[in-house]
């Protein structure tokens, strides 16, 4: 019998366990992890000194130990190695901050729920020789150190990321050019059309300023050639990037078929002239079959289709609606984020936008005053705004696509030239053969990883849109890099306290880290700073004055804990407030940087100063 010892950890004492990750019966290997402790700075998963069964646990949760604390008993396999030090993810600069909670429901982040999936997948779907797929016990060799599935923003990001600390990489993605998601489809076709979109308005805004331009002249074929040059130039730059790092591309669809395996099948998605000539491996070529020591998954997400929705031209999803073939009339199904961005770029382009939402308002998630103004703008503009209005009816038909509503504000069937379904994303969690590897994936198709973005497979790490909300770009890219980083052995974990949103809208709408709603409904305490735009003097040499800056304060520390803010470039003005929030800023911070003048990130300062008592710029009455 070997007795396990809780090893060196350094300068701490009566530590808590806060999980017990064993049990009697259990069979362990050396440096199966036994316990989770936590001190104030890190917690720490202390792995075993001794490989056999465990007989006997001298712990429990809630207990404290220091160093050479009883864990457990075990009828021992193999001869006792002195005990490793555990790898605390250390956080050393920053205070404990929850995970931010809109990943709850989908990113399970927490160690428990990730560990039970892992102990179930290890039983259930580990090749004999290998009982722990976690580690590396075959001894072999493997053609990659690191495979990279799919090249959106979180994949090239980790697989750049993993050859630049010296790893050999493979990206494997079906799609002709880099960029996944974002950069082909996603992100930055739609912000090209809406520059366009934002061009032609502010154009006919002039107007009461007297200066007139006339009616645009739109020429969608060549709006069209403009947004795909920007497309290609970034997706090409990608690729260029991938070569000078030595990153092995390879095209075509990805399938694990073992945890250290995936077979890469032809796919005829690409134009074959476009591969070749780029001398990277063409699609046509052959099945190929590729090891691997580490892998990321980053495969992404896809559009949700309703279910008995037609196949019809007529009936587009996002990817359809920047085609740009312009209608006369079209319904938005779906007042999230996507829809209507690209609603806002088909009615600046003449379009008679109508928009129909589920829930009880546009932009579900986001605070309602932040979202006042948008609905106030397209109120005026669209055709029609119902909310609390279901779709229970799309018919194909000759003359147009029917369709028939049900709701608080349901109006009589309509038809339309186009209507576009923008109801959400799924993940691809169920179409890449992850039981082959032993990777869990939920029923939804996320694959649920812990804070390093480990699978239950702990050489298999997953990113992006396919581990949970909130689906965005920029939370994908940082996981990549994360990932990549742990996997060449770095002590990481995701301690980002905040993942900024933004609709791109007219006016655009952000916001970060705790939004008003949010706190009510949870019972956080906070005090609140505010600034309208129609004060700034920035935002009335651009003509608008509907825009509105607030900052959410702690009100026994008067740190940031969350802002909003809605108006013109209010997307690049809201990092301000993810900085200060990551830095532990307070609104005295805020209040005394210098800000520029006459600019609208003065709005965040004027905030911090209303909450201060200390604003000039408006007469605010004193608190009683
Ligand atoms: P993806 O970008 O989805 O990339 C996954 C890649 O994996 C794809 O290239 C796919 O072809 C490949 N792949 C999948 N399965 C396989 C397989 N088996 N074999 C080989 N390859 C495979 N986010 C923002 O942050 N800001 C925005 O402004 C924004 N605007 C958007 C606008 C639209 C219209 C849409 C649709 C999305 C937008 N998003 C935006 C969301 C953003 O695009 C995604 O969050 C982001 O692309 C997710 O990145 P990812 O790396 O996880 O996956």
């Amino acid at each position: 019998m070997t007795k396990v010892n809780v090893p060196d950890i350094g300068d701490f004492k009566d530590v808590e366990v806060i999980d017990v990750l064993v049990k009697p019966g259990d069979e362990i290997a050396l440096e199966t992890p036994l316990v989770t402790l936590e001190t104030e700075k890190a917690t720490m998963d202390v792995p075993s000194s001794a490989a056999g069964v465990v007989k006997s646990i001298s712990l429990k949760k809630g207990d404290r130990v220091s160093k050479g604390s009883l864990i457990l008993e075990v009828e021992a396999a193999g001869a006792a190695a002195p005990a490793p030090a555990p790898a605390p993810a250390a956080k050393e600069t920053k205070a404990a901050a929850p995970a931010p909670a809109k990943e709850e429901e989908d990113v399970p982040f927490t160690d428990t729920i990730v560990r039970e999936q892992r102990a179930k997948a290890a039983a259930a779907n580990a090749p004999a020789a290998a009982p722990t797929p976690a580690k590396d016990t075959s001894g072999g060799t493997y053609d990659f150190d690191m495979v990279v599935l799919g090249a959106g923003p979180g994949g090239y990001t980790a697989a750049f990321r993993a050859a630049d600390l010296g790893m050999k990489v493979a990206l494997v993605e079906r799609w002709p050019q880099l960029g996944g998601v974002c950069l082909n489809v996603g992100c930055i076709p739609s912000k090209a059309l809406l520059h366009a979109a934002k061009v032609i308005e502010e154009a006919h805004e002039m107007e009461s300023f007297g200066v007139t331009f006339g009616k645009p002249q739109i020429d969608a074929v060549k709006l069209k050639g403009w947004k795909e040059k920007v497309v290609s130039k970034l997706t090409g730059g990608l690729g260029i990037l991938a070569k000078q790092r030595k990153v092995e591309v390879i095209r075509g669809i990805g399938k694990f078929v073992s945890p250290h395996e995936m077979q890469i099948a032809n796919t005829d998605m690409t134009p074959l002239s476009t591969v070749l000539s780029k001398g990277e491996n063409a699609p046509g070529e052959g099945a190929r079959k590729i090891s691997f020591k580490h892998c990321i998954i980053a495969a992404g997400s896809e559009v949700v289709r309703l279910p008995g929705v037609p196949d019809d031209p007529r009936i587009i999803d996002s990817t359809g609606a920047l085609e740009l073939d312009l209608p006369k009339r079209m319904l938005v199904v779906g007042g999230g984020i996507i829809g209507l961005e690209m609603a806002c770029v088909y009615d600046a382009l003449g379009t008679k936008v109508s928009v129909v939402e589920l829930t009880d308002g546009l932009i579900p998630g986001c605070d309602r005053d932040l979202v006042r103004p948008l609905e106030k703008r397209i109120g005026k503009r669209y055709e029609k705004i119902m909310v609390k209005t279901k779709v229970t009816k799309i018919e194909a038909l000759k003359e147009g696509i029917r369709v028939t509503f049900e709701g608080e504000q349901a109006i009589e069937p309509q038809m339309y030239d186009k209507v576009l379904i923008a109801v959400g994303r799924s993940p691809n969690g169920k179409k890449i053969g992850a039981e082959a590897a032993g990777v869990v994936v939920n029923e939804r198709g996320f694959i649920p990883v812990d804070k390093q973005m480990r699978t239950n497979v702990s050489h298999i790490f997953a990113i992006g849109d396919i581990v949970g909300q909130p689906m965005l770009a920029h939370k994908a890219s940082h996981e990549g890099k994360l990932a990549a980083e742990v996997a060449h052995g770095e002590k990481r974990f995701f301690d980002a306290r905040v993942i900024p949103s933004v609709a791109y809208t007219d006016p655009e709408i952000a916001w970060v880290g705790v939004t008003e709603t949010e706190a009510k409904a949870k019972g956080i305490a906070f005090e609140k700073g505010s600034f309208p735009w129609s004060a700034n003097a920035r935002s009335l040499t651009l003509g608008r004055d509907d825009g509105m800056t607030k900052v959410l304060f702690d009100p026994a520390t008067h740190r940031v804990i969350g802002g909003g803010i809605v108006g013109p470039n209010a997307g690049d003005l809201i990092s301000e407030l993810a900085l200060a929030i990551e830095m532990n800023t307070d609104a005295a911070d805020l209040g005394l940087t210098i800000h520029p003048h006459p600019t609208l990130s003065e709005t965040v300062m004027f905030s911090a100063e209303a909450y201060e008592g200390t604003l000039t710029d408006l007469y605010v009455p004193k608190k009683a």
